[in-house]
């Protein structure tokens, strides 16, 4: 457990490189094996991979590029059960068998419970997830038990009632523009895994890239008093600053990035008080300017019947909106999008986009929106 208390980057696998950007399998290889031993080299150890992750392939490409070659006791690899994809207790076996065979492993050093959210809790409590979870520690199979939470905190605290002796660690989003935000509360999350003791890691310090593309008036505050600080290194030192803060991940996909946030952390400096009051007052700013709270995490995609790129339409959404001067800029690249994918404007509104979201986003309504801003402006289209 000393491992994930102490104050660290992890290397987050959900994004990892690919060589076509609409293919979440297309993994770019050969950058994958160089991030990865970079990491490594800088004295990075852990990696968060998920059964779910690139189109349910991420995992093997984590066994490519990691476990087959490097020495397994030269790093952590963590992987997580998909509570959304079991049908019960027998078919969570199936899976954990799938990946330890698709990670190449034996053995997880962590393991967590995944995208635990109100949608998907009474199923998990009926069919014994949380026993299976124990069952495997206790096998030898896990090292460590986790839970990654995206829900309020009156459902997290009633799981740590209940569950929380069986829950080693928490895995929690915590970020400077999701501190007092209603759908997430990672103050009011924070505070409850300390008041039962349980060490956290946090995923999306960066919230999925949006913090690292401030809106110019938050960038502007930050990059005045930052000393040449990267905006990623004040998200990354928000989150790690927070006491029960043990690992931080990052999604990192160029070799400067691994630097930069390796560098953080050795040796790591946390925020003094007066620049976590700035860095809150830009997330204000960046709340201001976000219509959609998007994270970019893909959760949505993989069961739309039309095969909307959600992510990519809320990305081009919030930039337009942001700064209307670039509406025609938005719409060629929805229109090149489009072509290539669906139009938001094909949704048929069956939900299940909305099921999957750990943001709990109206996505319905944003296409709609979209759709009225940009479906039949054919005339900006650049055709490949
Ligand atoms: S509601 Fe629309 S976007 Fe969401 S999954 Fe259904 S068709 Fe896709
Ligand atoms: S809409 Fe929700 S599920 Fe889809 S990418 Fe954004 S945050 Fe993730």
């Amino acid at each position: 457990m000393e491992w994930l208390c102490r104050k660290q980057l992890g290397f987050g696998c959900m994004r990892l490189p690919l060589l076509d950007p609409k293919d979440p399998t297309s993994f770019d290889h050969d950058q994958i094996c160089q991030l990865f031993d970079a990491f490594l080299a800088g004295g990075g150890t852990y990696f968060d991979t998920a059964y779910t992750y690139h189109g349910y392939q991420g995992e093997l490409e984590v066994r490519r590029a990691l476990v087959e070659r490097h020495p397994r006791h030269t790093f952590q690899l963590i992987s997580k059960l998909p509570l959304r994809d079991f049908t019960d207790r027998a078919d969570m076996e199936r899976i954990f068998q799938e990946q330890m065979e698709r990670c190449g492993v034996d053995f997880f050093d962590g393991y967590l419970l995944h995208n635990m959210g109100t949608n998907v809790y009474r199923r998990c409590c009926e069919h014994g997830g949380f026993d299976f979870v124990r069952q495997k520690k206790d096998e030898g199979r896990i090292g460590s038990i986790g839970m990654s939470f995206h829900d309020k905190p009156e459902l997290l605290e009633e799981i740590l009632e209940r569950y929380g002796e069986g829950i080693d660690f928490l895995q929690l989003q915590i970020n400077y523009s999701d501190w007092e935000e209603p759908s997430v509360q990672s103050r009011r999350c924070l505070e409850l895994a300390r008041q039962y003791e349980k060490p956290v890691v946090v995923m999306e310090p960066c919230k999925g890239g949006a913090l690292i593309n401030l809106p110019e008036d938050a960038a502007e505050l930050l990059r005045r008093e930052g000393n040449g600080s990267s905006l990623a290194a004040w998200a990354l030192r928000f989150a790690a600053s927070q006491e029960g803060v043990g690992v931080v991940l990052s999604g990192m996909n160029a070799l400067e990035q691994i630097a930069d946030n390796l560098s953080v952390f050795s040796p790591f400096r946390p925020l003094n008080q007066e620049e976590e009051a700035l860095i809150l007052k830009a997330g204000e700013l960046v709340n201001a300017n976000t219509a959609a709270a998007c994270t970019g995490c893909g959760y949505c995609t993989h069961g739309c019947p039309k095969h909307i790129p959600i992510p990519q339409f809320l990305s081009l959404y919030n930039a337009a909106l942001r700064n209307p001067a670039t509406m025609s800029n938005q719409s060629v690249y929805y229109n090149n999008l489009s072509l290539a994918t669906a139009k938001a404007g094909d949704c048929i509104g069956c939900g299940q986009c909305e099921a999957a979201c750990p943001q709990h986003l109206p996505v319905i309504g944003y296409l709609k929106e979209l759709s009225n801003l940009f479906d039949g402006r054919t005339f900006f289209a650049v055709r490949r």
